[in-house]
Order: C-alpha cells, then structure tokens, then sequence
C-alpha cells in the first residue's frame, strides 16, 4: 500500500519568516497521524524553516527550482541550492506555468533537474476550465504526464509524486468530485506505465480547495493518495483536520 502524504503549499505566504518559522512549529506539533506530512514555505523562509523543523517527521518542499544547473538567471534558485534544506519541491505548479511561462519542455526539464539532484519531485498537473467543460481533463492529465517526463533517464523518476490539481478548482472554493479525482487519477498511472514508470508505487495527490469539509470526498477517493494543500494549510487547525482524514 502507498503511504499517504498531505503537504501545505504556502505560496506567497505568510508575510515573515518569522511567521513561516511560527507555522512550521505549529505544522510540527500537530498529532501525528499514519499520512507523511509536508510543507512548502517560501524559497527565502526555506532555511529558517529547516533549521525549525530538523528532527521531526515533517517533510521540507521547495515550490519551484529551476531548469538549469547555475548561471546568468537572476532571481532563480537551483536544484541543488534547495537539497541540504528541502527533502524535494514541487514542480509545475499551474501557477507558475501561469505567471513564469513554463511549458511542459521547461517543467520536463525542472523535473530532471530534481530528479537529479536527489530531490523529491511533487509534479503538478491539472486541465484548465475549458479543457473541463470539454470533458478533455484525462487526455490532459496524460499528455501532461508524458511531456513532463519526457527529459528523465527512462525509469529514474526518484520518489516521484504527482499532484493532480484542476486549475479550475485552485482557490475558487470549487473542489472537484472524487470521482472526478478518481478518473484523472488512473489516466495519470496509466500515462506513467506508458512511460515505464511503476504507476503503482506512485502516490498521486489531489488539489484545488481542499479544506477540512471537502477533504473528506478526496480521503475516500480511489487511487487519492493524499492533498496538496494551498489556502487551507495557513492555518494549522485546519491543516490538521485536512491530515487526520488521510489517516
Ligand atoms: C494549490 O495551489 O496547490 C492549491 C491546491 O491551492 P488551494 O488549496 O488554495 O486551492
């Protein structure tokens, strides 16, 4: 059986590291449950955080790394910058195919470039309203799953996890159904066995408003390993209620 894993996107927040270091405590003292817990602070919060953090079961993400090694990209941050503070990162985030221009060849090669350095991948992907209404969501997911791939050595995918998050569903307060999550679910593991990869031992994750009253509909959701988390994982009561039905 896949261990569960609920991670906390904190996106841009909160305001100061000092608060990130707050909310980590927080996330950390949280009872401890069967699912793997994850957050993902902000780059800049990430070693503070860390340093909070070292030595409880709470898992370090990055939200974004970078597609080249080092160099001329000022702003950016590498791979191999986040490894020693982070046991991975998410890549593909539809906010940052959104506002940073990433297409499917640029997350494919964030995702070699975590693969390599020894980080976690959480890779995101999700259908847009459109593509929804059109009833398009599982050929998404599996056309997304295969180009974000494609730059891997075949069959070293590392501890890959896949976010499935309808871009419609990510902080609208609309969450999809877990039939919904269900089907582009096993779209997205057949995609990965058609890439080689051990779909099986993938876990896949769903987002788009989870909060402690949606999240029960995705808990029991076949072939829903766990929630990415953005709005609701500010706050640690709820974060917490959010954990404790993956247990
Ligand atoms: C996200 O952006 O990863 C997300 C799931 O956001 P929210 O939970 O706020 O919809």
């Amino acid at each position: 059986m896949r261990a569960r894993l609920v991670v906390g996107n904190w996106k841009m927040n909160p305001p100061t590291i000092e608060d990130a270091v707050e909310l980590a405590r927080a996330v950390a003292a949280l009872p401890r449950s069967s699912a793997k817990l994850g957050i993902a602070p902000p780059a800049v919060a990430l070693a503070a955080v860390a340093d909070a953090v070292r030595g409880r079961d709470l898992a370090v993400f990055a939200q974004d790394v970078h597609w080249e090694e080092k160099g001329a990209f000022t702003g950016q941050i590498s791979a191999t910058m986040v490894r020693g503070l982070a046991e991975g990162a998410i890549v593909g985030h539809s906010e940052v195919r959104r506002d940073q221009g990433d297409d499917d060849v640029r997350v494919a090669r964030k995702l070699a470039r975590a693969v390599a350095a020894g980080l976690r991948p959480i890779l995101c992907v999700g259908e847009s309203e459109a593509e929804f209404v059109a009833g398009e969501s599982t050929n998404v997911v599996a056309r997304q799953i295969s180009a974000d791939l494609a730059a891997l050595v075949r069959g070293s995918v590392g501890r890959l996890v896949v976010a499935y998050e309808p871009i419609w569903a990510i902080g609208t307060g609309r969450p999809a159904t877990g039939a919904h999550a269900t089907a582009a679910a096993r779209a997205i593991r057949t995609a990965l066995r058609g890439m080689d990869v051990d779909a099986d031992a993938v876990p896949v994750l769903y987002g788009g408003s989870v909060s402690a009253k949606s999240v029960v509909e995705f808990a029991r959701a076949d072939g829903i390993d766990g929630a990415l988390v953005g709005g609701a994982s500010l706050d640690p009561d709820e974060f917490g209620a959010i954990v404790r039905a993956f247990t």
